[in-house]
C-alpha cells in the first residue's frame, strides 16, 4: 500500500509530522510537491521566493534520495494533481500540514472534497507550520487572542509536541512521474543578495547562530548594523526548519537570549492564530477606523526605491531590494514612515513587501503591517516612529546607513543621518535627495486624521 505526503510549508525531513504519519500509514510513500497555479493567480509568486523555493526542492529531493526515495513534483492545480497522484499509486490517504491563510484553508477544503469523492481521506496535521496549533490556547469566550502578552503567557505554559527524527528510509513507488525540478538560475528578477534556501542550509544556519549569536540576542536584536538576529525567517516560512524544534533547542540552552528568541517565535504563532480566526484580516482592517489614506504616487515610488531623503528609511528599503530581506527594526521604521508619516494605506506597503520579501508571509506580513499602521492589534496605535530618534538608538554610528546607501558612504559618524545639516559644500557633492516631507508635519497630519 502507499500513502501521499503532500509538502507545503514544511519542506524538510527532520521533525516533520506529515512525512512521519505518511510513512507510518503505508509501506510506500509519495513525497509530493505541487507548484500551484493558484499561487501565481493570487499574485503571490514573487521571484525571490520562487528562487528560494527552487533551492528548497532540490535539497528535499537530495535528502529523500539519500534515503532511497525521491521527490515527486507536479505543476498545476494542487487539489487535482494530488488526487491524480493518489489515484496513480492507489493511495488511500493524503497527509498534509494544517495552515491558516484563506488560500491554505480553501486548498484544504477542496482537496478534502475531491479526495472524498474518490473514497480517499485527507489527514491534516497540526504543529507542523507553527509551534502551537492556532486555537490551542484561546481567551474565555473568544476564538483568538487579540493582544500578545496574555497570549504569550498561555503559550509559554503549554508543552509542545516532542521533536521527530528524520526517517532512515523512504520507499517511493515506481509509478508517479515527476516534472523536472525548477532551478534557481532560471528565475529572473531575483535580488542579488538573496540567501540560499534548503533544509541543510537552514539547519546549518541555526546551529551556527545558536553557538555565536543566540546568547546575546536579547541585547543585540535591535542593533541594525550588528545584524545579530537569526535570519531564519525564510526557513520558517518554507518550513526548512521546524518552529517546534527551534523552541525545544533554544529552551534547552536557556538564558535571556534564548528566551527572547522563543518569544519572537511566539509572535509568529500569535499572528497565525489571528489569521486563522480572521482570514480576511489579510486584506481588511482588523479594527476598521475609517482612515482616509493619502495616495501620492511620487511619494510611494520614493519610499519603494529608498529615496525619501531620510537615510535610515532609505537604507531599510535598499536592503529589501538588495537582499529580499530586511531587519525587523528596519521593517518597523519603514512601515511606520509609509503609514504614519506619509499616511499611506498599509496595503500599499504590504504589497511591496510581499513582492520582495523571501520570508513574505500572509500571516506575519499583513498582520505586522496592520500592527504598525494601528489598524490591527497594536496596543499603542498612535505611536509614530521618528527616523532620527530610531537612528540614534539603533544605528548610533551610522554604519547601517553607510552599508546600504552608497551615496552617503563617505559621510562619517552619526552625521550620516542628517545630510541636510552638512556644510553646504559637502552637501552639494552628494547625489542624495532632500527630505520628502517634514517629519513633524507628517506626524501631525496623521494624528489629526486619527482625532477626527
Ligand atoms: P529573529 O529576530 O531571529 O526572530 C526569530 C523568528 O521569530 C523569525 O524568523 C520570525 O519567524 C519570528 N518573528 C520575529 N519577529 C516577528 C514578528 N514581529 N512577527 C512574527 N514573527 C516574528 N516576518 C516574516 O516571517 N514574514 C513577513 O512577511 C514579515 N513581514 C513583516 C512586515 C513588517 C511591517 C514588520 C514590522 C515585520 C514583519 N515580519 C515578517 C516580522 C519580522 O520582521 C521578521 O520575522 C524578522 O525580521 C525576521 O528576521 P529573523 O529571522 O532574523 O528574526
Amino acid at each position: 500500500s502507499a500513502s501521499v505526503a503532500l509538502f507545503t510549508a514544511d519542506l524538510r525531513i527532520h521533525d516533520n509530522p506529515v512525512l512521519r504519519a505518511a510513512l507510518d500509514a503505508a509501506d510506500e510513500v509519495v513525497p509530493l510537491f505541487v507548484i500551484d497555479e493558484g499561487v501565481r493567480a493570487a499574485g503571490f509568486d514573487a521571484p525571490n521566493r520562487r528562487a528560494f523555493l527552487a533551492d528548497c526542492l532540490a535539497d528535499l529531493d537530495a535528502a529523500l534520495r539519500e534515503r532511497g526515495g525521491r521527490l515527486v513534483l507536479r505543476t498545476g492545480d494542487v487539489a487535482e494533481e494530488t488526487c491524480a497522484v493518489a489515484a496513480e499509486c492507489g493511495a488511500r490517504q493524503v497527509h498534509v500540514a494544517g495552515d491558516v491563510s484563506g488560500y491554505a484553508q480553501r486548498r484544504e477544503e477542496r482537496l478534502q472534497r475531491l479526495l472524498a469523492s474518490g473514497g480517499r481521506e485527507l489527514c491534516v496535521h497540526d504543529a507542523v507550520v507553527t509551534a502551537l496549533p492556532p486555537g490551542e490556547v484561546t481567551p474565555q469566550g473568544r476564538d483568538h487572542f487579540a493582544v500578545f502578552t496574555p497570549y504569550f503567557r498561555r503559550w509559554a505554559a503549554k508543552r509542545l509536541r516532542p521533536v521527530l527524527r528524520a526517517p532512515r528510509r523512504v520507499r517511493v513507488p515506481e509509478g508517479p512521474r515527476s516534472a523536472a525540478l525548477p532551478s534557481r538560475p532560471d528565475v529572473t528578477g531575483v535580488s542579488p543578495g538573496l540567501a540560499a534556501g534548503g533544509e541543510k542550509e537552514g539547519r546549518a544556519r541555526f546551529d551556527a547562530w545558536r553557538k555565536s549569536g543566540m546568547k546575546a540576542y536579547a541585547e543585540n536584536h535591535d542593533d541594525l548594523a550588528g545584524d545579530a538576529t537569526s535570519r531564519l525567517s525564510p526557513h520558517l516560512h518554507f518550513g526548512t526548519v521546524s518552529a517546534v524544534e527551534l523552541v525545544h533547542r533554544a529552551s534547552e540552552t536557556g538564558g535571556e537570549g534564548p528566551d527572547a528568541f522563543v518569544r519572537q517565535l511566539a509572535w509568529r504563532d500569535f499572528h497565525h492564530q489571528v489569521l486563522a480566526a480572521r482570514p480576511r484580516a489579510s486584506q481588511e482592517d482588523y479594527r476598521p477606523r475609517g482612515d482616509r489614506w493619502r495616495h501620492d504616487g511620487e511619494e510611494i515610488a520614493a519610499w519603494r526605491e529608498g529615496r525619501t531623503g531620510y537615510p535610515l528609511v532609505d537604507a531599510a528599503m535598499r536592503q529589501l531590494l538588495h537582499e529580499g530581506w530586511m531587519h525587523n527594526r528596519a521593517r518597523l521604521l519603514a512601515a511606520s514612515f509609509l503609514t504614519k508619516t506619509l499616511y499611506t494605506d498599509w496595503r500599499v506597503g504590504a504589497r511591496h513587501f510581499l513582492d520582495l520579501l523571501v520570508d513574505g508571509d500572509v500571516a506575519n506580513n499583513q498582520l505586522n503591517w496592520q500592527w504598525v499602521a494601528g489598524t490591527g492589534n497594536d496596543t499603542r496605535p498612535n505611536r509614530v516612529l521618528n527616523p532620527l530618534t530610531q537612528a540614534k538608538r539603533f544605528d548610533p554610528h551610522g554604519d547601517y546607513v553607510r552599508r546600504w546607501v552608497p551615496e552617503l558612504a563617505g559621510v562619517e559618524g552619526s552625521a550620516v543621518h542628517r545630510p541636510w545639516k552638512l556644510p553646504a559644500r559637502e552637501r552639494a557633492g552628494l547625489d542624495y535627495p532632500e527630505p520628502l516631507v517634514d517629519l513633524s508635519d507628517g506626524a501631525e497630519r496623521f494624528l489629526r486624521a486619527r482625532d477626527r
